[in-house]
């Protein structure tokens, strides 16, 4: 029976030739996902076990990056969901409940330790703040409700080191998980499960996507009953990824290299320059001995990252830091960072525990432009600071 040509809109018999390569990962989209027939309908979230049964649980775009996200980083199974945020969210609603003690270091990126402080107490689960720097005497706050453990090294704005053997091999004999935020290292500086973590995290934002234009997270087990647990939680929290996002992720990876290479060199000669300004006080970058937990950074990592903070005198004011900063030509003000271009953001009033500074910081990103210019920009900064 020939279809009306409405019908054909949705049901044509036209088709792109078969046989076309391409180096490139489709981009497959689908909410709705067929079934091979009525009688084979099955639906689970572990994609890689069932047939594809629901968008929310994958396409193969998404889970090709999965795959390879789980690859580099040495685990088995990995999920992606929409951001950085997203992959500590879902950590801490699969291995937390109600009665649950969770440690988070003071160092931890903001909205991680809000996450806890502002919903997970809501639902009985009490947060603790650690000394970023307290290594194997976490063993003293372990409780016997105590489910999880977070470490982020280096920490965000302050990038404090963290002994992560020494702290998972303490978690790991009184049974509780360890996670990681692994943002800085791009899941590849640090060797997560060979330095102990159970659960590893990144921001896809950052370094994989690269080019600050898309939010993605993943999540990376090796553990299958840590893997059942993430599973469950993720597919009934709804977290969907777009597979044009997962696409774009999926190129950055093929650039991360040598993309990781030029910002750690260019970051160095930055770094290195602005440490040598009178007004500052302490450069907090991991491969500089000044930097709280440098010595572990060394044994425990292969390079540094682009990211880092400078702390001003307690002398200098901090309007005068605004001003610096605005002057700047190639230094916007914007979050988030592992994109192509430099970025500062001003840090005033942090107010820390353990490790206490003037209050007067400014976090830098540094992205792929030439290490000479940044410096001349940064000298007609300090120029107008001193001006
Ligand atoms: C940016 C960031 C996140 C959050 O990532 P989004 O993709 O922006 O949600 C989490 N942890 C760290 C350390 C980050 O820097």
């Amino acid at each position: 029976m020939p279809l009306d040509w409405r019908s054909r809109l949705i049901h044509p018999k036209a088709a792109a030739p078969a046989g076309f390569r391409s180096l490139a990962t489709p981009t497959f989209r689908g909410s709705t996902t067929l079934f091979e027939s009525a009688g084979t309908v099955r639906i689970h979230w572990d994609q890689t076990q069932t047939p594809y049964g629901y968008g929310l649980y994958g396409t193969p775009t998404t889970l090709e990056l999965a795959a390879r996200i789980a690859e580099l980083e040495g685990g088995k199974h990995c999920f992606i969901v929409p951001g950085g945020q997203a992959a500590i969210a879902l950590i801490s609603f699969a291995f937390t409940g109600s009665g649950a003690h969770v440690l988070l270091p003071e160092s931890a990126y903001r909205p991680n330790n809000q996450l806890a402080n502002r919903v997970l107490a809501r639902f009985g689960v009490e947060a603790e703040l650690y000394d970023p720097l307290i290594g194997a005497g976490i063993a003293g706050l372990i409780r016997s409700n105590t489910r999880l453990i977070w470490c982020e090294s280096p920490g965000s704005v302050t990038m404090e080191v963290q002994d992560v053997p020494a702290i998972a091999a303490a978690a790991r004999r009184a049974g509780v998980v360890t996670a990681l935020d692994n943002t800085y290292a791009a899941g590849v500086l640090l060797d997560a499960f060979a330095h102990g973590a159970d659960v590893t995290m990144q921001a896809l934002t950052k370094y994989v996507g690269g080019h600050s234009d898309l939010l993605l997270g993943s999540v990376t087990v090796r553990d299958e009953a840590h893997y059942q647990a993430l599973g469950d939680t993720h597919s009934l929290l709804g977290m969907a990824v777009s597979p044009d996002d997962c696409s774009l992720a999926l190129r950055g990876l093929q650039t991360l290299a040598v993309r990781l290479r030029q910002l750690e060199e260019t970051t160095l000669a930055v770094a290195g320059w602005l440490r040598e300004q009178p007004e500052i006080d302490t450069l907090l970058h991991p491969a500089f001995p000044e930097c709280p937990g440098h010595d572990t950074w060394a044994r425990d990592f292969t390079g540094s990252a682009s990211v880092f903070s400078v702390v001003f005198k307690p002398s200098i004011q901090p309007d005068a830091i605004i001003r610096l900063v605005d002057a700047l030509a190639l230094f916007p003000v914007g979050y988030s960072w592992g994109g192509v271009t430099s970025l500062a953001m001003p840090y005033f009033g942090l107010q820390r525990r353990y490790h206490p500074h003037s209050g007067k910081l400014v976090r830098f990103n540094i992205g792929l432009e030439r290490a000479d210019d940044l410096i001349a920009d940064l000298e007609r900064g300090f120029a107008v600071l001193r001006g």
